[in-house]
Order: structure tokens, then sequence, then C-alpha cells
């Protein structure tokens, strides 16, 4: 099964072709970027200035047909769903489609000093994380494990950058 990146307000080349390598050394599938014309302007919330990741998805489901694998939407603007203040990311339990927001995995929206080898990893370990619920895992105790929930970007930099051995088995093509 192939993994598709779709970038959408995505600003950085860098982090993006450093993720495709990082997922292409991780799994047996082929890692591709897609263009999707999503307009995320339609999921703008004007009262909490940021996009709801739900209708995000749901969108970016009628667009996707054609490509048979898992699809993370990865995206530098600021996500949301009603209940949360923010979210990293959204996804599809066991199903094809995953959001990942950058936004607060950059260390200068904390610190105000920029970190470029802490983001990429930040990004590695959320998209590993929904990765793995599009392929039916739930969240993990193991703090080893990249899926050990992650409210906050302190539980991002504690939890482990790979999958537990119990996670791994439920992981298609994952090498290591
Ligand atoms: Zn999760
Ligand atoms: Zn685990």
């Amino acid at each position: 099964m192939e993994i598709f990146i779709a970038p959408i307000k995505f600003y950085s080349a860098v982090l993006l072709q450093n993720l495709v390598n990082e997922l292409s050394k991780r799994f047996s599938s082929g890692i591709h970027v897609i263009d999707l014309k999503i307009n995320l302007d339609d999921f703008f919330s004007v009262d909490r200035k940021q996009y709801f990741s739900t209708q995000i998805i749901a969108e970016a489901m009628k667009l996707t047909d054609e490509f048979d694998g898992k699809i993370i939407l990865l995206t530098d603007v600021d996500i949301f769903v009603p209940v949360l203040t923010f979210i990293f990311g959204e996804a599809q339990l066991n199903e094809k489609h995953s959001i990942l927001s950058v936004c607060r995995l950059h260390e200068e929206f904390y610190s105000g000093i920029s970190n470029e080898k802490l983001l990429l990893e930040r990004t590695i370990k959320e998209a590993l994380h929904e990765l793995g619920h599009c392929y039916g895992l739930r969240h993990c105790l193991d703090w080893d494990c990249v899926m050990h929930s992650s409210p906050g970007i302190e539980e991002v930099d504690i939890k482990g950058d790979t999958f537990c051995s119990k996670c791994i088995s439920s992981i298609e093509g994952y090498k290591h």
C-alpha cells in the first residue's frame, strides 16, 4: 500500500523533502507527493482564526478516489476540532485520510527560536502517529511508542520516534 503526502498551504520544501526521505527509509511502500486542489479558506473559522480539520479531511475524501493507499494532508496552518483549543493532527481510524499541521511543531512558536532539527523530529513523529491511526492503531501507553498521545508539545518531545513492538505489527510495510 502506498503513502501519499498532499501539501496544502505548506511552505517548507526542505521539510517536505526531509519527511519524504525519512518515511522512505521506514516504509517499504512508495512515498508520493501529490497536489490536491483544496481551498483552505472554505474551512477557516473567523472566530478561532484556525482551520477546521475534520472538514478539510471531508473535502479531501471527495478528491482522492484515484489514490490507493494512505493520504496525509500536510499544512502550515493552525487546525482545530471544536472541542479542543488546537490539534497537531487528526486521522480517520483504520481509514485512508489524515491531516498534520506543523504550525505548533515549530520551536519558534514556543521559544521564538528556530530549530530545524527539532522541527523535523517532531514532524516525523506526528506523521507516523497519524499514519498509525490510519492503519488502525489507537493510542498506546508506552512512552517509547510514537502512538502515545501527545496533546501538547512536551509529550511530542518525550515520546519515542518509532512504534513499539506491539503497535508495529499493525503497520504494513514498516521496516524499523
Ligand atoms: Zn492520536
Ligand atoms: Zn505502541
